[in-house]
């Protein structure tokens, strides 16, 4: 039997699983499709994503598959330059989620079992059984990470409250069989809020829209080369030609967030937990931190060393994470409104952002760099995280009782790093305090 089960082979639950695995667990992926999606909504990581991978090894395997390094992100189509974030990663990395996905999925122990949708969860004081594909499996905890619909919230009946979407979007992947003389077809930041054309690897494109005829079409009527032909040319001129369309969708701005994200045995992650316009590109981003937030926390309660409320410390540190993506997103998607007031707003942002110390902090904010949480000194970055899932103690001499938990490491900067990157001493008295507070009481040593 598996310590825990993860619901959703996306990027967050995948994340999870590898970092739980890290820390010595036996961990099953059930996931409803038969195959990996060839299928990517996200096309960007954040420099804070970019750092997890890298200290995790995982990096080297998504690289090969970048197209572009973007030199900031966006808010509503206004460029935040990133260039000066105190990061080695201070650009957006232009790469297709499912790349990232297929590189932590390749470094897991034991298979996603695929063809395995869950349709019904249980749960005891002992352990959550699910069923899925038809078959029934038990674990001691469940991390739901089905994605936007997740099953698993709603056969909890989990309090998912926000509001539904007033934008319709589309999304699609396409050739094009004609392009205008002098289009400048390369990666560049959006700087429309009605949309942006972007070229992918293999002759494809990536158009996503929101236009007047996106609005008057229903959520499921299918999208048509024509739509897409017509929202181009009212996105970019005439002298497209829109060849194949290999996949589209429509997508809204709906804003929710679960009140709590930890339901008994039951931990949510990544759009499971939270749902908002992709503006900006901080989904993928919130989803693999949640995942790396919850691996170790999750990790040491079930091997039995965790302190008093360390699992419920996910939930505190991470729902006001994304509360406030989902303030900029909503906010963002004003700033996007055709309207001659949105407009003016618009303009009066604009400006704003261009003051040196309010561009660094929306920079801070949409890039990751700048999430911490109670009680952490800072994030670190560049220091490759413990094989075995331990915390780092950098630069100083570890009490014998903590070696379990904590790997030592030669430094001239004494700091105590969290397994996720956060650090929670850097130096002068505290150590001891630090050490139980994060890690629990010591193991005893008989002599
Ligand atoms: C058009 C679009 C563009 C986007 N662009 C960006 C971007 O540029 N940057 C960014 O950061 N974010 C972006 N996002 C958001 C990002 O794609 C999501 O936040 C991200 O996919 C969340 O990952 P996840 O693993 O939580 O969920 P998902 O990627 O949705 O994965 C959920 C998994 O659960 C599985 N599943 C579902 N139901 C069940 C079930 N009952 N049982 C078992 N398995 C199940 C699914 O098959 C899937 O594999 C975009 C989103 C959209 C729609």
């Amino acid at each position: 039997m598996p310590d825990v089960l993860v619901a959703g082979a996306g990027p967050t639950g995948l994340l999870a699983a590898f970092e739980l695995e890290r820390a010595g667990l036996d961990v099953l992926v059930l996931d409803r499709d038969t195959r990996p999606t060839t299928q990517s909504k996200a096309l960007g990581l954040q420099p804070r994503s970019v750092e997890v991978l890298a200290d995790r090894g995982l990096l080297a395997a998504i690289e090969p598959y970048t197209e572009a390094r973007l030199p900031g992100g966006h808010f509503s189509g206004i460029h935040i330059d990133y260039t000066d974030l105190p990061t080695p990663f201070p650009y957006q990395l232009g790469v297709e989620q499912v790349h990232v996905a297929a590189a932590i999925e390749a470094r897991l122990r034991t298979p996603v079992l695929r063809d395995a949708a869950v349709t019904a969860v249980a749960q005891d004081d002992d352990g959550v059984t699910v069923t899925a594909g038809g078959r029934e499996h038990r674990a001691g905890w469940l991390v739901a990470a089905d994605g936007g619909h997740s099953t698993v919230r709603t056969l909890l009946g989990a309090a998912f409250p926000g509001r539904s979407a007033r934008i319709s979007l589309v999304v699609a992947d396409l050739t094009l069989t004609r392009k205008p003389a002098g289009f400048a077809d390369e990666w560049r930041l959006p700087t429309k809020s009605a949309g942006f054309l972007l070229p992918l690897s293999g002759g494809r494109h990536r158009l996503v829209v929101v236009g007047e005829e996106q609005q008057r079409l229903g959520r499921d009527e299918p999208v048509t080369a024509g739509e897409l032909q017509r929202a181009l040319t009212a996105l970019h001129g005439p002298g497209f030609e829109v060849g194949e369309v290999l996949w589209a969708s429509r997508f809204g701005d709906a804003s929710r967030q679960l009140e709590r994200y930890r339901h008994g045995r039951v931990l949510f992650a990544g759009d499971a937990a939270h749902i908002h316009l992709p503006v900006g590109g901080q989904g993928l981003n919130l989803g693999l931190q949640d995942a790396v937030n919850l691996g170790w926390k999750l990790a040491a309660h079930v091997r039995g060393h965790a302190p008093a409320g360390l699992l419920d410390s996910y939930h505190d540190e991470r729902h006001p994470v994304a509360a406030r993506v989902l303030v900029s997103t909503r906010a963002q998607a004003v700033l996007g409104v055709p309207d001659p007031d949105a407009v003016a707003v618009r303009e009066i942002v604009t400006g704003l952002i261009a003051v040196p110390e309010a561009r660094r902090a929306v920079a801070a904010e949409i890039s990751g760099i700048g999430v911490t949480y109670p009680g952490i000194s800072g994030r670190t970055t560049g220091i490759p995280v413990a094989e075995d899932g331990r915390a780092v103690l950098i630069g100083a001499e570890l009490p014998p009782e903590w070696a379990d938990r904590v790997e030592t490491r030669p430094g001239a900067e004494p700091r105590l790093v969290r397994p996720d990157g956060y650090v929670v001493w850097d130096g002068g008295p505290g150590l001891e305090d630090a050490l139980s507070t994060w890690f629990g009481e010591p193991a005893i040593t008989l002599v």
